[in-house]
């Protein structure tokens, strides 16, 4: 009876799809994570909530693995691809600003980036291909934690999920996610092709000088004045040595030098970011730093330390999978629009070096203006569980029929 209902629901129109006969449940599981949200590699209580949900619906290759991630494996029984489809669990320690009805019920920790939207939707997602008697094939449902980034000193994520076999028995021949966005219109899918979210990179800088009275600077070698030197030279790096078609940031966020007014220091220590999205391009900015730095530490006579690293690498879109995702949206009727990329980083990125992968934005804003992801008032339309559902689906019957 339920089966014939959704197929009619199917049928009836290029403007319904099966995964909004889950509206409600994906609802449901939304509003409980909003309430309850979990930060980075705590996400317990999460995944033990989604895991009753999923074996209530009837799934049975349940893994954990990341430590509170989950791997769903769901097979149709008939010969086909292999997709995987992936969530991010975790939530921000932001103190929530919103006047919702079910806001977060944990102090400073709430979901402001939305991974509440894109679980809820994944949720619903599984329960449209399971039901959809068209698929065959396997799909794998990940259901990732810390995306955000884990606490220090800990290992997490999607490096994790990776490590411990989200990628293997069964391999995914492609796999597909989204990030909602507030700068969107609710429903409208972004989407670029090769880079779509940066490489980030944390760099740190130790520059050795000579201390001295302020007032004999002869006598020493001013570490700040080496490096507010270097501060200034270094953004030629992005201006005169970088091809300007091709994004580069490159943001000092510490300078700390000094304890009083007539003492020059002996060292100043600075750190800060890169962000890139070609991946040559990422190897290459670090060095031509050090190149500015060694420049500049040799002019004031002073010395240096120069420490880089890959925070996380960039996300990148296939393009021949773009493109016949992007022509499986349109035909579900999906507005899409080519987008800029993001030069915030995005972990999905560590499945992309290792699978093709489709990552796309998807809009949730269905006011005139709306907060954006990481604000205390992020609010996406409710709606937009709906559209991440059906993007997930479109993929599963555009993809996931065999051949
Ligand atoms: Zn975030
Ligand atoms: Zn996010």
């Amino acid at each position: 009876m339920l089966t014939g209902f959704l197929l009619f629901l199917w049928f009836s129109g290029p403007s319904t799809f099966l995964s909004d006969a889950y509206y409600d449940e994906m609802v449901a599981v939304r509003r409980h994570l909003h309430q309850h949200p979990e930060l980075s590699n705590r996400e317990v209580k999460t995944r033990d909530y989604l895991e009753s949900k999923l074996r209530e619906v009837g799934f049975t290759r349940i893994e954990r693995m990341a430590k509170t991630g989950l791997r769903v494996v769901y097979e149709t029984g008939k010969p086909g691809p292999v997709l995987a489809f992936r969530a991010d669990i975790d939530a921000l320690p932001v103190t929530e600003a919103t006047d919702l009805p079910f806001k977060s019920k944990v102090d400073g920790v709430m979901h402001a980036c939305g991974h509440d939207i894109h679980t809820g939707a994944l949720f619903g997602a599984a329960l449209a291909v399971k039901n959809d008697p068209d698929l065959t094939g396997t799909f794998v449902f990940l259901f990732q934690p810390a995306e955000e980034g884990p606490p220090p000193g800990e290992e997490g994520g999607a490096p994790l999920m990776i490590a411990e076999g989200a990628l293997d028995n069964p391999r995914p021949d492609v796999i597909f996610g989204f990030h909602t966005m507030g700068n969107l219109p609710l429903g409208q899918v972004g989407y670029r092709a090769g880079g779509i979210m940066a490489r980030a990179d944390r760099f740190y800088l130790k520059v050795e000088g000579k201390q001295a009275h302020g007032a004999a600077p002869h006598e020493g070698i001013d570490p700040i004045v080496t490096a507010a030197g270097i501060v200034s030279l270094a953004q030629t790096v992005v201006s005169r040595r970088s091809d300007a078609r091709d994004p580069v940031v490159l943001s000092f966020g510490e300078f700390n030098a000094g304890q009083r007014f007539n003492i020059i220091p002996q060292t100043a220590s600075l750190s800060g970011t890169i962000r890139t999205l070609d991946v040559e391009t990422g190897d290459k900015i670090p060095q031509m730093l050090d190149q500015v730095i060694a420049g500049v530490t040799a002019a004031h006579g002073a010395k240096y330390h120069f420490e880089n690293e890959t925070m996380c690498p960039s996300t990148q879109n296939d393009t021949a999978w773009t493109e016949r995702a992007v022509a499986a949206l349109k035909q579900a009727g999906f507005a899409t629009q080519s987008v800029a990329p993001v030069m915030a980083a995005e972990d999905f990125a560590y499945f992309t070096e290792r699978i093709p992968g489709v990552y796309f934005f998807l809009g949730v804003c269905d006011q005139d203006a709306c907060e954006n992801i990481h604000s205390p008032r992020y609010q996406p339309a409710e709606e937009s569980l709906k559209y991440g559902a059906r993007l997930f689906h479109t993929y599963a019957r555009a993809f996931g029929k065999g051949s």
